[in-house]
């Protein structure tokens, strides 16, 4: 059986293997946040577009003030946006705002805290080295340079500079379709009551909400009854999307039917199982051209499969690279006896204490318990090679999406 990390790797090179529909589209930059950007974004002007002073101050020759305790004549003021006609003169200088142009003459800015001033002298308590406190034309970025490129997720940063650019209108890959549905007889919809013997349907609302923060459009199909013929109508529903994913059905159970009907549909199997708890019988397939997920319907096995497995399938189908899993050390806070031949991933709090960080697994019931997954804003990863952990050891972590 694959481990989590191979079972990754697995579905990142198959999914980059599907021919991605180019599709682009035009969106406001507004509405740009965690797409994936299609067309480069350019540099329109230099940037600066100007020798920018990053210091209010006066603007000097870097020459009149080769020592503390220079003195020059103060000839004018210059705001940011503002402009004088006149070069400075040697033993002259002019009072400057941070974000104004360096006037001509000038080649260094005195930062005011290193100034006294009577009247129009003006006297620098240090020396000026040439260059200080000026960013020069062009150094962050030469016009027509590549601002941001594609394949590039957009977040706040790469929003901003496409803005000080101009590019306010960007073309972004169309995200992909992915289609839920949840199987078992017993599932009912979140908004009706349950018999005394059903669950109500959490898996459709934990896969949309992971889906559309991954950046997936979303197509719910509502539950399936485990029985072949209707099964088989919903998953060929959900092939029309670029990303099926099903809950539950995928175990060894008597009325597990999934993978027979991907199979009687002609689907190939990537893997019919992970090495890991929750999660073992997680499945990966292809069928029709599209990929097809079988998660395992314990809600936090659902929850963990996806962020592991179905999410990098996202990014790969968005256009992007797979994101890593950001997985870091902690210190755990009691000792974890897990045995077994899996990895876990055990609900768990992170809490930091100065610059470390800290982790305690929580008690939980199983794959079930979503009540302990709610508190829990992260997993501890336990390897088989590590069946026993003491307090005070350092042990891999990764934090729930979202919660940390
Ligand atoms: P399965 O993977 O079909 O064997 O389901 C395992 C467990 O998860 C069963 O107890 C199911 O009742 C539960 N389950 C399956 N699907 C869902 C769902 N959509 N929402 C909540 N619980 C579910
Ligand atoms: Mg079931």
């Amino acid at each position: 059986m694959l481990s989590y990390t191979d079972a990754r790797q697995k579905v990142i090179e198959i999914a980059g293997t599907l021919p991605r529909a180019a599709a682009h589209t035009t969106i406001e930059i507004e509405q740009a946040f965690g797409r994936i950007l299609a067309a480069p974004v350019l540099a329109d002007r230099d940037y600066p577009p100007f020798d920018r002073s990053t210091r209010d101050g006066f603007a000097l020759r870097s020459a009149d003030a080769p020592a503390p305790g220079a003195r020059l004549e103060c000839v004018g003021e210059l705001r940011a946006g503002g402009q004088i006609e006149a070069s400075i003169l040697p033993g002259q200088c002019v009072e400057i705002m941070t974000g104004a142009a360096v006037p001509q003459g000038a080649d260094a800015v005195a930062m005011i805290e290193h100034t006294t001033r009577e009247g129009r002298m003006i006297t620098v308590d240090r020396a000026v080295p040439k260059g200080d406190h000026i960013v020069y034309r062009g150094s962050e970025a030469r016009a027509g340079a590549l601002l941001v490129a594609p394949k590039t997720r957009l977040g706040y940063a790469e929003m901003a500079l496409a803005a000080q650019a101009g590019a306010t209108r960007l073309d972004v890959f169309s995200a992909p379709r992915l289609a839920i549905l949840s199987t078992g007889d017993e599932v009912v919809d979140a908004r009706s009551r349950p018999g005394p013997l059903q669950v109500r349907n959490s898996n459709g609302i934990s896969i949309e909400v992971l889906a559309r923060t991954g950046g997936a459009e979303t197509l719910q199909l509502g539950n399936a009854p485990d029985e072949k013929v209707a099964l088989r109508a919903l998953i060929e529903r959900g092939l029309q999307a670029d990303i099926l994913v099903l809950s539950g059905g995928v175990s060894m159970g008597k009325y597990d039917l999934v993978e027979q009907v991907l199979a009687d549909l002609g689907a190939e199997f990537h893997f019919t199982g992970v090495s890991i708890r929750p999660g073992r019988p997680a499945v990966f397939a292809t069928c029709r051209g599209k990929l097809v997920f079988g998660l395992p319907g314990n809600p936090v096995s659902t929850m963990v499969t996806f962020e592991l497995f179905v999410l990098p399938a996202v990014d790969i189908l968005n256009g992007a690279t797979a994101r890593p899993l950001p997985v870091f050390r902690a210190k755990l806070a009691a000792p974890v006896h897990e045995k077994g031949p899996m990895t876990h991933f055990l609900p768990s709090r992170i809490e930091w204490e100065g610059r470390e960080a800290r982790v305690t697994q929580l008690p939980w019931q199983g794959s079930g318990d979503i009540v302990a997954l709610a508190l829990a804003n992260g997993f501890l990863i336990v390897g088989p090679e590590r069946p026993e952990i003491a307090a005070g050891e350092w042990v891999d972590v990764v934090p729930r999406r979202g919660a940390l």
